[in-house]
């Protein structure tokens, strides 16, 4: 049966894109197929988290999923390290992938940057535990931004190698990313060639959903551009790299394609372009951040919200585990 699986690091605060990239989706989804979305703690270890911050971090990404629309009676939202299945079988799955595979993961190469030698082992071997998060649940679909297009395929050669090791054929599915629409990768404002991202020291490159009316409207004022006006085409404005991405923006905000945003601001300078796209982003991000704000305000309602995830989850983690542990052969299985 078909099954989504996604997660977000509570890694600190959450922007634009985690809200295009994946939130928006989630949402979309549950009414659909059934919905395991969970808080990636595990993975925001990866780098150094002040344990004191850490639980609190949890309950804001869990308060972002339900302000922006996912129902707990609905999906399954949960803490990642409720779960101990992704963790063992996140083990087995290290002794599956082959070094080769990681050493091609770009994310990797990027987040290490010239002190690969000083970044943890959990780092370099993160996307291994992402194929036991989304195996472990025999997910079938995994919404999720541009960014983690490598890290699916690795989850799929995990897969096949797997059945084909343990001789144990369509054992897991070959799970589909979900990655479509101009929000799947929203820019850095302040550099058209890097991604938006939680981790960026600058709060000027990112729109975070708890931000102000007045961030917002400054933050884009100060958005990097060139001077030249909108143009006519998107084959144009693709050599434009700034450009683009806040005609993206707009365009996934607006639920439009950038060739119809470009129909209405074509010529127009960013004079006139920002102040519609600031309006329009405090326009959708407000109630977000205000629901959040609220959610945020009662942890006990979020903390019994994520203790019957974890409970959910962990009835259709568990047999997964039980099967993988007969297949590879251990003692009791
Ligand atoms: P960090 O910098 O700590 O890695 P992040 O901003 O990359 O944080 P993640 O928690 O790693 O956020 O990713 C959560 C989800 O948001 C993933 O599905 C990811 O692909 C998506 N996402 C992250 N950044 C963007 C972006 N700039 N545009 C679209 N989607 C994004
Ligand atoms: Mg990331």
């Amino acid at each position: 049966p078909p099954r989504v699986l996604s997660g977000v690091q509570p890694s600190g605060a959450l922007h634009l894109g985690n809200y295009l990239g994946a939130l928006v989706k989630f949402t979309r989804l549950q009414h659909e197929i059934d919905t395991f979305i969970f808080v990636a703690d595990l993975h925001a270890i990866t780098v150094w988290q002040d344990p004191a911050a850490l639980a609190q971090q949890t309950r804001e990404i869990a308060a972002a999923y339900i302000a922006s629309g996912l129902d707990p009676d609905k999906a399954t939202i949960f803490p990642q390290s409720a779960v101990r299945e992704h963790a063992e079988l996140s083990w087995i799955f290290n002794c599956v992938a082959r070094l080769g595979w990681l050493d091609r993961m770009t994310q990797f190469k990027e987040k290490s940057g010239k002190h690969k030698e000083r970044s943890s082992v959990g780092l370099y071997t993160y996307p291994v535990l992402q194929a036991a998060d989304i195996l472990i649940y025999k997910a079938t679909h995994v919404p999720v931004g541009e960014d983690q297009k490598q890290h699916l395929e690795l989850t799929r050669d995990i897969a096949q190698k797997f059945n084909h090791d343990f001789n144990a054929p369509g054992f897991f599915p070959l799970p589909d990313p979900l990655i479509q629409g101009p929000g799947a990768r929203v820019m850095s404002l302040r550099d058209g060639s890097a991604k938006m991202s939680k981790s960026d020291p600058s709060d000027y490159s990112r729109i975070n959903l708890t931000d102000t009316a007045d961030d917002i409207a400054a933050k884009v004022k100060k958005a990097r551009t060139d001077p030249e006006p909108l143009p006519e085409t998107i084959e144009e404005l693709a050599t434009r790299a700034e450009a683009d991405n806040l005609v993206g923006i707009f365009a996934a905000l607006a639920g439009k394609t950038k060739a119809e945003v470009l129909a209405d601001y074509a010529g127009k300078g960013f004079g006139t372009f920002k102040p519609a796209l600031a309006e329009l982003a405090v326009e959708s991000l407000a109630p977000v951040g205000e629901r959040m704000r609220g959610l945020l305000g009662d942890p006990a309602v979020l903390d019994a919200i994520l203790a019957k995830g974890a409970e959910k989850a962990r009835e259709a983690a568990a047999p997964t585990l039980a099967e993988v542990k007969k297949l590879v052969g251990f003692w009791g299985a």
